[in-house]
């Protein structure tokens, strides 16, 4: 085999290309990250993400080796509650219908906290997310949703770090670098055809890890695999996730796996652009639905807005979204609740209208049939069982009952001018199908066999999210395999 300096070759620059890269580099290889996107778009669907990350956590003790500079006056104005491995498990198991695969997911779980220690001692810094998963109760901030910390800097924070600690290691880094094919030989892949401004380069290692993403941002391939109507879909990310690594990888004889008609995708702006914008970022999602109602075109609900916390249903409603008359909604919420509305309800690409009565309102929901709209909130308002207390940072089980589409908690009557609505549509996130890894993040034959050589992580690996997915899993299943796979792709040549 020709030697081209390296010992592993990554391919993409997000956080599970890093985290294996940072990983491989760790245990003394020569590494090299490939990235397709120029510099000035770098970093993937990483770097459009908040930084939220669930990992299992006992206390304070434990977030405290994640968050060493946790301030005491933070410790005693927050109660950050826990979220056991049990409870990771059983959110894991409950969103996906009981079928992703239970290997996968005890290695997600169980070496969720030991990585973001690791990530900190690699220098990341992460800290509690007030600002989206905490209310104010009686002066102290409380978390809800299993999830409290982010990447200092969100996304980008993320992946700066991320980067800055590769370069500073010796690790590699080339843009504008496009993994097209991978090399084998006698069937062990022995490196990647790589395609640059300058033409194409064959570059040989001992391990090559995919890390580049789903196939969320090819309209061909979502048609496909995800169904009709999904070439609609906005993407909320990154353009350069084309489903490449998947394709190479299949090209070689490795085995699908996972749910690959099923995505994440959100509410998300009517009028964003068709791919992702790095100004805005994750700010044209629109996630305070739980508080409100979603109407489609015929004025009519067709989702429980309160079925779960948030962080447990919006991963699905993208979908319900497009399965409406014209691939949109409207959330609408009143005064009792506006002062809820999370910060992106406050940018300036907003879809917003508002009016001083339903009437008002009802006329100028463009697309939206106003007697339609206001027949239904006229029902929502007489089933909201108001005698039960409103808590946000419950399920509170105040609910609209007797609807053909109930709402399980935090039901409000609209009834407190002046009404505010927002129009969304589908925003894909990512795609859920992908790549066989077994537990050493070895990629499988469709015999169930490593292929020897290679590894993968991150989204393009399947298996793990079916149908719907617990907030903040994304990166830390990237963080988590990535490392196993740098890990194990460092260790060399086991097949
Ligand atoms: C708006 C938004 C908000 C999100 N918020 C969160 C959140 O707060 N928390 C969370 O856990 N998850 C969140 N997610 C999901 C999260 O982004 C992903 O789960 C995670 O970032 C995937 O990491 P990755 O490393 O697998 O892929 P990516 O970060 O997308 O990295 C893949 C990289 O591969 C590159 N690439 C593609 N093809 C090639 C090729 N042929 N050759 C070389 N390089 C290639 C791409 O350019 C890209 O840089 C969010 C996603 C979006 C879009």
């Amino acid at each position: 085999m020709r030697d081209t300096g390296y010992d592993v070759i990554v391919v993409g620059a997000g956080n599970a290309a890093f985290c294996a890269a940072l990983a491989a580099e760790e245990r003394g290889a020569r590494v090299v990250v490939l990235e397709r996107a120029p510099e000035d778009e770098n970093g993937g669907n990483s770097r459009f993400t908040a930084g939220a990350i669930r990992f299992a956590y006992d206390g304070i003790e434990d977030l405290k080796k994640v968050m060493p500079d946790l301030s005491d006056e933070e410790i005693a104005n927050t109660d950050f509650g826990t979220y056991s491995e049990d409870q990771f498990f059983d959110d894991m198991f409950r969103v996906t219908q009981f079928r992703c695969d239970p290997d996968l997911v005890e290695l997600l779980v169980r070496r969720s906290l030991e990585t973001m220690v690791w990530m900190r001692e690699k220098g990341v810094r992460f800290v509690p997310i007030y600002g989206r998963q905490a209310f104010k109760v009686d002066g102290r901030f409380k978390f809800w949703g299993g999830l409290t910390v982010e990447s200092w800097g969100g996304g980008p924070g993320l992946v700066d770090g991320l980067t800055e600690s590769a370069k500073e290691r010796g690790i590699d880094v080339r843009y504008s670098a496009r993994a097209t094919d991978l090399l084998t030989e006698d069937g062990r892949v022995v490196g990647v055809r790589v395609k640059h401004p300058g033409g194409f380069e064959d570059l040989y290692a001992k391990g090559v890890i995919l890390a580049c993403g789903g196939f969320e941002a090819n309209p061909e391939m979502r048609t496909r695999y995800l169904g009709p109507g999904w070439e609609m879909a906005k993407v909320r990310g990154t353009r350069f996730n084309t489903g490449d690594g998947i394709k190479m990888a299949l090209d070689i004889g490795a085995a699908p796996y996972g749910n690959w008609s099923g995505c994440h995708a959100v509410g998300w702006e009517r009028n964003a652009p068709e791919v992702g914008d790095l100004a805005v970022g994750d700010q044209f999602q629109k996630h305070s639905y739980p508080f409100g109602i979603l109407v489609n075109a015929l004025g009519k609900r067709f989702v429980d807005e309160g079925a779960d916390f948030r962080n447990y249903t919006y991963a699905k409603y993208g979908r319900e979204i497009l399965n409406q008359p014209g691939q949109f909604a409207w959330q609408v919420f009143d005064q009792k609740v506006t002062h809820l509305l999370r910060d992106e309800y406050r940018i300036k690409q907003v879809t917003k209208v508002q009016a001083e009565t339903l009437e008002g309102l009802a006329e100028r929901l463009e697309g939206v049939d106003p007697q339609g709209f206001l027949a239904e909130v006229a029902a929502f308002n007489a089933a909201v069982r108001e005698a039960i207390p409103f808590d946000p940072n419950i399920k509170d089980g105040r609910c609209a009952e007797g609807l053909a589409v109930p709402k399980s908690n935090w039901a409000n009557t609209l009834s407190e001018p002046p009404f505010e609505a927002y129009a969304v549509t589908c925003g894909i996130t990512f795609t859920f199908g992908g790549l066989r890894v077994d537990t050493s993040a070895r990629v499988l034959d469709t015999d169930l066999r490593p292929i020897p050589g290679l590894f993968a992580a991150g989204e393009l690996v399947g298996g793990i999210f079916y149908h719907n997915y617990p907030g903040g899993t994304g990166l830390m299943s990237g963080s988590v395999f990535g490392r196993i796979a740098g890990t194990e792709a460092a260790q060399g040549l086991r097949s």
